[in-house]
């Protein structure tokens, strides 16, 4: 592209793997197991909701930290869930998704020069908002197929420079769901190194086996250096309405609200009021186990196909993906595969290398998202059969 009146810190973005990939889907008519979004209908209750809500002419601004039934709701949730009394008037920031939260929250938080800790794979809006931020991404990388963290290799990250550390559980893209000595390994040392540890948990209800969502603010000191993030989109099915939010100590709340005021100035009203009566709803009609529940069973019926197919896949424990060995079949890198699947066989995948910094790390395989219907799945896995030995 000729460059001419774009800003410099501008250029080196492309457009996001899933927008590609998606594009790429569409073309081919492909079954797109790319783009983690739903193909099925988000739960009546909270669509009514929403339509409530506009009827109910809740159609102007929200106040700026988000409408207080919805910080009240989110409050609520965080005693019941994880047994911590936050303050919904200084504690909770209520904004555009979770992709405007961790933006909001890179940069509230880190300065110019500053190092910011990611794990790889990453979320690859982590690194767009650091590098807006003038901060150094340091990356812990993560090897497949266990994704276990050695502490002495995580602690060599950590220095006076540190600012943050940005962990993501559920894991995108590999099922990873951080355990209880991680949590508190990854705790120790933002303690030692005086570092804020950002949570992203969009995947926290999405969860499987006996997996443990752990809540770092719980963990002995981390309350006051904590930004737990979420949002309402894969909780709900509802990845169009972009509500999302963070809960952390005030001075954290602040500067994250001090971001989205002159970004969105605040989040979408009527969603907002939706998202509310959602979470109230979920505390009692079962939801919250339903969800996980049918996760299992989609996640079964991928990882079954691809076991007889004979694919190598890697068991997921949380979020909806699927990260399969593609080095023995013979077509090629993560990105000539995933370019090849949606044309030949008729299925998009994402391939991981977009959530690398060292792309080599991502190119033996290809993530697959289940959070499809259960036919489309099975569809899916009779397609790939070409690809069995
Ligand atoms: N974090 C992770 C790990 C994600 O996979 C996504 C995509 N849903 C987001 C954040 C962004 O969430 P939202 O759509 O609410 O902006
Ligand atoms: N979170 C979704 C995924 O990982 C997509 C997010 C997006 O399209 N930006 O597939």
């Amino acid at each position: 592209m000729n460059y001419h009146f774009s800003a410099n810190r501008v250029r080196n973005f492309g457009t996001t793997i899933f927008s590609e990939i998606t594009a790429l889907a569409q073309h081919h008519q492909a079954i797109n197991l790319g783009q983690g979004f739903p193909d099925f209908s988000a739960p009546d209750f909270i669509k009514r909701a929403a339509i409530q809500a506009i009827e109910a002419d809740i159609n102007q601004y929200a106040p700026l930290p988000g409408r207080p039934k919805l910080r009240q709701a989110i409050a609520d949730k965080v005693l019941k869930h994880e047994g911590r009394s936050v303050d919904p008037n200084s504690e909770i920031a209520v904004m555009v998704g979770a992709t405007e939260a961790i933006f909001s929250t890179i940069m509230g938080l880190v300065d110019p020069g500053d190092e910011v800790i990611v794990f790889e794979p990453f979320y690859d809006s982590y690194i767009a908002s650091i590098e807006f931020a003038g901060g150094i991404p340091k990356y812990y990388t993560l090897q497949a197929p266990d994704w276990a963290i050695d502490p002495d290799e995580l602690e060599k990250l950590f220095s006076d420079k540190t600012k943050l550390i940005m962990i993501n559980t559920p894991h995108n893209p590999t099922g990873k769901v951080f355990g209880q000595d991680e949590m508190q390994l990854i705790a120790d040392l933002c303690l030692k190194y005086d570092v804020v540890a950002a949570v992203d948990g969009a995947y926290e209800h999405i969860i499987y086996d006996g997996a443990e969502h752990v809540h770092m603010a719980n963990l002995d000191g981390m309350a006051e250096r904590t930004v737990c993030i979420s949002s309402l989109g894969k909780t709900f099915s509802v990845t169009g309405w972009k509500t999302g939010w963070t809960v952390a100590p005030p001075e954290l709340t602040t500067a994250i609200m001090r971001v989205y005021q002159w970004a969105t100035f605040s989040g979408i009203n009527p969603f907002q009021e939706a998202a509310a009566d959602a979470l109230i709803a979920a505390e009692t009609n079962g939801y919250y186990a339903e969800l996980s529940n049918s996760y299992h069973r989609k996640r079964d019926i991928l990882m079954n196909g691809f076991k007889e197919i004979g694919l190598k896949a890697i068991m997921p424990y949380g979020s909806f993906f699927i990260m399969v060995d593609i080095s023995e079949l013979g077509l090629g890198d993560d990105v000539a595969f995933c370019k090849y699947l949606p044309a030949e066989v008729g299925v998009a995948a994402i391939p991981p290398s977009a959530f690398y910094v060292n792309k080599e790390h991502g190119r033996k395989m290809a993530r697959f998202a289940f959070c499809k219907q259960d036919e489309v799945l099975q569809a899916a896995v009779e397609k790939l059969r070409v690809l069995g030995g």
